[in-house]
C-alpha cells in the first residue's frame, strides 16, 4: 500500500472540493453561480494591505519570524480581546498559525493521544472530525436536531459515556448552520465541561458575525475556571475578509499546550509567513469600522437570501442569527424532485440548475445542504430563483 493508514482514514475537505468541482464547471464556460465556500467577497480593507507593503519595503518581511508569532501581533490580538470581550490574555498564552485551520489541526496534534476522544456535536465543520482522526483521536459525534436549532444540550452531554474523553469542540456561532448559543447555553457547557476535567476548545472564528440583538459572547468571558479549560481559537479570515493571509490563532493560559503548540510548528511551517503578520497587527490594531461595514451588508444578505429560500418547496429551515450559511433541511424537495438522496439533489442542483451548494453528509446530516449565503446580492436572488425553477420543472416530471 502506497499511503499511510493515517491518510486513507480521512476524507479530502468537502467545502474546498466542492468549490473546485463548481470552478471546474465555470471554466468549461458554464454559467455555475458558487454558494460553496464560506469566503467572504470583500477586498481586505485598505489600511491592512498598505501595513503588509510598508512590512514589505522596510524588509520586515525577509526573515523567519519567532515560530508562534511577533511581539506586536500577539499584543494587538490580546489587546482587541482585552477591549472586545473584556478578557485577559497575556501575549504568550498566544500563538498564531497559518489560519485557524493550522491552529486547530495543531492543537489536536498537541492535546491527543491514539484512541483519546473529542466530543463533536453534529452537524460539525468538515475539517473537525479529520483533524481528530490525524493526531490520532476519536470524534465522539452527538447528534442535534432542528427542533433544537442545532445546538448541543447538557442534557444529551450528560447521556454521554466520558470514558476516554478529552475535549468537546464548540463552534458558536456555527458553522454550518448559523446558530448561536446564548451565554446561559455556553455557560452550561463550559460548567459542565470543567466539572468533568475537560477542555473545551472553543471555536469562535465567526464570534463578530451575528445579527440583530443577537450577542456574540466568548467562551473565555464566562468564568475564570471555564478560561482556564478553554482554548479559543480565532482569525482573520471571516471578519476582515483575509481568508487568503491565513492568520489564525489559539488563546489559552495552559502554559503546556501553548508550549506544545508552538514545538509543534517550529517544525512544521517554522512561522506565519511574516508579511502576513505585519498586516495581522494593522487588523486588530487599526480601525474596526470595515468589519462592522461588512458585518451590516451580511446582515442584508441573510434578510433576503432567507426570505427567498425559505419560500422554497421542500425546504425547512429556521432564521440564522450569525455567520454566513444557511443550512435547510431538504429531505422533502429531494423526494419532491425524485431523488433518492440530499447528496445526489445537491449534485442534480449543481449540474441541471447551476447552484453549487455542499451537501449536508459532509457536516454529518444527511438531509441538509449548505448555502453560503458570503456573496453578491444579485447572485443569491438569481441563486434562490434557479433553485426555485428546478423544483418546480422537476416536479411535473415525477
Ligand atoms: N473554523 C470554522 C468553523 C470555519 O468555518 C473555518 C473556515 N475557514 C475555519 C475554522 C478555518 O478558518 P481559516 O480560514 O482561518 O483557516
Ligand atoms: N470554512 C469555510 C467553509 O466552510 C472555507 C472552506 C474551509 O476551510 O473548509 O466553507
Amino acid at each position: 500500500m502506497v499511503i499511510s493508514n493515517r491518510a486513507k482514514n480521512i476524507q479530502e475537505s468537502a467545502t474546498l472540493a466542492s468549490a473546485q468541482r463548481a470552478r471546474e464547471l465555470i471554466a468549461q464556460g458554464i454559467d455555475v453561480i458558487q454558494l460553496t465556500l464560506g469566503e467572504p467577497d470583500f477586498s481586505t480593507p485598505q489600511h491592512i494591505k498598505q501595513a503588509a507593503i510598508q512590512a514589505i519595503k522596510e524588509g520586515n518581511s525577509d526573515h523567519y519570524t519567532n515560530a508562534t508569532g511577533i511581539l506586536p501581533l500577539k499584543q494587538a490580538i490580546v489587546d482587541f480581546h482585552k477591549q472586545y470581550d473584556g478578557v485577559t490574555y497575556q501575549p504568550q498564552d498566544v500563538v498564531v498559525g497559518t489560519g485557524a485551520k493550522h491552529i486547530l489541526f495543531v492543537l489536536c496534534q498537541a492535546l491527543l493521544n491514539k484512541d483519546d476522544k473529542v466530543i463533536i456535536p453534529t452537524p460539525y465543520w468538515v475539517s473537525y472530525s479529520e483533524q481528530v482522526k490525524l493526531a490520532g483521536g476519536v470524534p465522539l459525534f452527538v447528534e442535534t436536531t432542528f427542533e433544537q436549532q442545532y445546538k448541543v444540550t447538557v442534557e444529551q452531554l450528560n447521556a454521554l459515556d466520558l470514558t476516554h474523553v478529552k475535549a468537546i469542540i464548540i463552534n458558536s456561532p456555527n458553522n454550518p448552520t448559523g446558530s448561536v448559543y446564548t451565554k446561559e447555553e455556553l455557560l452550561q457547557i463550559g460548567e459542565w465541561a470543567v466539572q468533568h476535567d475537560l477542555f473545551i476548545i472553543s471555536d469562535e472564528i465567526y464570534y463578530r458575525l451575528v445579527y440583530g440583538d443577537t450577542q456574540a459572547i466568548s467562551m473565555a468571558s464566562l468564568s475564570e475556571s471555564i478560561k482556564s479549560r478553554t482554548i479559543i481559537v480565532n482569525g482573520v479570515a471571516k471578519s476582515y475578509a483575509m481568508t487568503g493571509w491565513r492568520i489564525g490563532y489559539a488563546l489559552s493560559t495552559n502554559k503546556d499546550i501553548i508550549g506544545a503548540m508552538g514545538q509543534i510548528i517550529s517544525h512544521e511551517t517554522s512561522n506565519l509567513t511574516a508579511v502576513s503578520q505585519y498586516a495581522g497587527v494593522a487588523a486588530y490594531s487599526g480601525t474596526q469600522e470595515p468589519v462592522e461595514e461588512m458585518r451590516k451588508v451580511f446582515e442584508e444578505r441573510l434578510h433576503l437570501f432567507y426570505n427567498l429560500i425559505s419560500q422554497i418547496e421542500g425546504f425547512k429551515l429556521t432564521k440564522p442569527q450569525g455567520a454566513f450559511y444557511l443550512f435547510p433541511n431538504v429531505k422533502e424537495a429531494a423526494r419532491l424532485t425524485g431523488y433518492d438522496s440530499v447528496k445526489e439533489f445537491a449534485d442534480a442542483l449543481l449540474t441541471k440548475a447551476h447552484v453549487a451548494v455542499v451537501s449536508g453528509d459532509a457536516f454529518g446530516m444527511d438531509d441538509c445542504i449548505r448555502l453560503s449565503y458570503a456573496g453578491d446580492s444579485e447572485q443569491l436572488i438569481e441563486a434562490a430563483r434557479r433553485i426555485a425553477r428546478f423544483i418546480d420543472e422537476h416536479k411535473r416530471n415525477i
